[in-house]
């Protein structure tokens, strides 16, 4: 299979939708990571990202929505949900609502919830509008691997397998949506951390949101399927630490969270995950350094822990300790 890159132009948009129409995969643009979208009513649509990303069935999709209406026509609507899309949507935040029948099983792995989201990015909200149907959509990489930040790391895995790609430059935020279960709208559980900060989420529901963290007696499956202990995974092991040792093998790779010393660009194996000194900015960058770095075999990537009161650390700590999982 050839596979197309579009520009975001109107005609574009509306051959890409077309595409989406008939039960085919566009590989989209949004603020988290790049995604791979098909008609989320379409069975046999969402079958076929399983099958391109080599994805198990039990782990289930995130749908993205252009409006509210949209989300209340998948999900039993809560007050909890509607002050939190208020703040954050179009934005990177999914809920976990109850789901109404019209979701198919392949969506939400057979549970009786589903994940939605409305996304920031405005060539796939306008490709959402213009195809006026709900879009499942996980990342557009093979599953475990790292997720993709541009439309060239879409390309380096699924080109040939895919239709079709939208380019829409390279993802704003680089890590993935935080995921908040608000089917109990008293409690809410954050399932996993990403663009959103628990504080930020908290703020806003003047109510702790605490971090989901299974009991014993859980199904840890059922409420949280899909959050493995290893993921978003370079071929090259990867080690985590919170500050690295005097001796630094040459054959290794070492990626500071951000330091002034302009005498580190001077080496081959020293790299910085942050230019300014911010969570933020080593989102973005994070998953293309991995990407890039495993394509230049090294014994090892070691990598520094982002420090814990930055408000990005949960998240990237979070997909550092998954990378580093062996
Ligand atoms: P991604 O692969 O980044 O699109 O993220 C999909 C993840 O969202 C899955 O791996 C699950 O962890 C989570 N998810 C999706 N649907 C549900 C659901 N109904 N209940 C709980 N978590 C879900
Ligand atoms: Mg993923």
């Amino acid at each position: 299979m050839n596979t197309r890159l579009y520009l975001s132009t109107d005609a574009n948009l509306r051959k890409l939708a077309a595409i989406l129409t008939n039960g085919d995969l566009v590989a989209v643009p949004t603020e988290t990571v790049y995604g791979l979208a098909a008609d989320a009513l379409n069975e046999e649509a969402c079958r076929k990202i399983f099958t391109a990303k080599n994805r198990p069935t039990e782990d289930p999709l995130i749908v993205h929505i252009h409006d509210i209406e949209q989300a209340k026509s998948l999900a039993h609507w809560n007050e909890t949900a509607g002050i939190l899309a208020d703040s954050f949507w179009p934005g990177p935040l999914t809920l976990i609502l109850r789901k109404k029948p019209i979701v198919p099983d392949i969506i939400t792995a057979g549970l009786d919830s589903v994940a939605l989201r409305m996304p920031r990015h405005r060539d796939f909200l306008s490709l959402l509008k213009i195809v006026n149907t709900p879009l499942a959509a996980p990342s557009a990489n093979p599953f475990g691997y790292i997720s993709p930040t541009t439309s060239g790391h879409v390309m380096d895995h699924l080109g040939g397998k895919i239709p079709a790609i939208l380019e829409g430059g390279p993802s704003d935020i680089g890590v993935e949506s935080s995921i908040v279960d608000i089917r109990d709208e008293h409690h809410p559980k954050l399932l996993r951390p990403g663009g959103i900060s628990q504080q930020r989420l908290s703020k806003v529901l003047s109510c702790s949101v605490d971090r989901y963290q299974p009991k014993i007696s859980e199904d840890e499956a059922a409420i949280a399927p899909g959050l493995l202990k290893r993921h978003y995974s370079p071929a090259t092991p990867v080690q985590l630490h919170l500050s690295f040792p005097g001796e630094k093998s040459v054959r290794q790779a070492w990626v500071f969270f951000s330091t002034g010393d302009s005498n580190l660009d001077h080496q081959d194996n020293f790299f910085t995950l942050s230019a300014d000194g911010t969570g933020e900015s080593a989102a973005k960058r994070l998953f293309a350094l991995l990407r890039n770095l495993d394509g230049k075999h090294f014994d090892c990537i070691n990598v520094e822990r982002v420090p814990i009161d930055d408000p990005w650390a949960e998240a990237i700590n979070d997909r550092l300790q998954r990378a580093a999982a062996r």
